[in-house]
């Protein structure tokens, strides 16, 4: 096991990692684990990892857990890189990139974080775990926690969660509460009530959920064979994701298995933009929005929890956060789909709107390997995809039909 310790980010306080902790008992910061990368490089060294399949325990050595013969796996990672030839001659882009982690088992990136805290509950000897969720946490956590046999409790959004990831929460035996009230409301009655309840938490300010969604960072340099993006466009709702990314980048180049860090662009959909507000207007001070709305459901967060982390990573990586509105979104999705065969859940193109908006105000780097990280997958919310789209046509069970239809020359 990779030494490690659990580290305020505000005042740097130590915390003892065998009991469950989400903030700092001195000063209320976020926590974040913090491993020992010589150690971790050396170790990835020997156990020959590049000889293992892409997945997230290819990186195993980097991942504070206790014992990997315990793990709680379903083979989440190991998604692929698309090279997107047809999206970068529409956009004049010279090396783009989508991370499709879509494609883990329940249908977006969460279980890259949830196979490694799910693991950690088990280490904790927790009976129930917990979470607040816009719907693909709850998924993902729900299935975990079937394969753990685990008690599973989750707190969503009344009436905002896309209809395939309640469909998932259900299926895997969760105890599903509709919260009246939005997901920020939602988050601060499992913290609350996390230690009364004895429920160990697996929302983003669980630092062990972003040890394992790092290792996505981690397999885009191994997949572009060493070399690093120099652009990453990356959706953010609570911002765990855009925090998890950069460590992973930050990591990887550490332990020279990779040179640089990609610049850094988180993306909020317009209606729930706080940590892009920050940035617009110079501030250190994030102001919540009390009535979040997007199509995007996934990041549809008005008080995101990780917003100090987050901004700090952008900052650092040289990034910024900027807005996308819900019909830049819906129309980068319907290029996606279009143009690569690739279906994303809304939020999932949000990274793609993004740079189409940067390319349009020639803020993009067009020569740059530019990555853009689809987080989640189409079927997760087919009500959107659906309202977007024609009606199928009717016709008669007849070749004349058909052809009639197709323009009457008998193609
Ligand atoms: C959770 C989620 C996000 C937002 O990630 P954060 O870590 O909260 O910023 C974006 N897209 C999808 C599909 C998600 O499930
Ligand atoms: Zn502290």
């Amino acid at each position: 096991m990779v030494t490690y310790e659990i580290r305020c980010i505000e005042c740097g306080e130590s915390h003892d990692p065998t009991r469950p902790a989400y903030a700092c008992t001195s000063c209320g910061g976020l926590l974040e684990a913090v491993i020992d990368e010589k150690e971790a490089a050396q170790a990835l060294d020997e156990g020959a990892f590049r000889d293992r399949p892409l997945s997230v325990w290819r990186y195993r050595e980097a991942i504070p857990v206790d014992d990997i013969s315990k793990v709680a796996s379903l083979r989440e990672g190991g998604t692929p890189l698309i090279r997107c030839r047809r999206l970068g001659e529409e956009f004049g882009l010279e090396s783009l990139w989508i991370k499709f982690d879509g494609t883990n088992p329940t249908g977006s990136f969460k279980d890259r974080g949830m196979t490694v805290g799910v693991t950690k509950a088990l280490e904790l000897g927790m009976t129930t775990v917990a979470c607040a969720s816009t719907g693909n946490t709850s998924a993902s956590l729900a299935a975990y926690a079937a394969l753990a046999d685990l008690d599973c409790v989750v707190l969503i959004p009344e009436g905002n969660v896309a209809l395939g990831k309640l469909a998932q929460a259900m299926m895997h035996g969760a105890d599903v509460l509709s919260v009246r009230g939005n997901f920020d409301q939602a988050l601060d009655v499992v913290m609350e009530a996390s230690e009364k309840l004895g429920l160990y938490v697996l929302n983003s300010v669980n630092p062990f959920r972003i040890e394992g969604q790092k290792t996505a960072a981690y397999e885009i340099c191994d997949q572009l064979k060493g070399v690093t993006p120099e652009a990453l466009y990356i959706p953010v709702g609570n911002g765990g994701n855009s925090v998890a990314y950069w460590k992973g980048f930050k990591e990887y180049d550490s332990m020279d298995l990779t040179s640089g860090c990609p610049t850094m662009r988180g993306i909020q959909a317009e209606g729930a933009a706080p940590i892009a507000a920050m940035f617009e207007e110079g501030s250190d001070h994030m102001k919540p929005v009390e009535e979040p709305e997007t199509v995007a459901t996934a990041i549809r967060i008005g008080n995101p929890a990780n917003w100090k982390k987050t901004v700090r990573a952008l900052k650092e990586s040289g990034g910024h956060a900027s807005t996308v509105t819900d019909d830049e979104i819906l129309e980068a999705q319907k290029f996606m789909a279009r143009l690569e065969g690739i279906f994303p859940e809304p939020a999932g193109a949000a990274a793609l709107a993004g740079l189409i908006k940067d390319v349009e105000e020639d803020l993009a780097d067009r020569s740059a390997v530019t990555v853009c990280v689809s987080t989640g997958h189409g079927l997760k919310d087919p009500d959107t995809a659906i309202r977007q789209s024609a009606e199928p046509r009717t016709i008669e069970a007849s070749v004349e039909a058909l052809s009639k239809l197709l323009g009457g020359d008998g193609r």
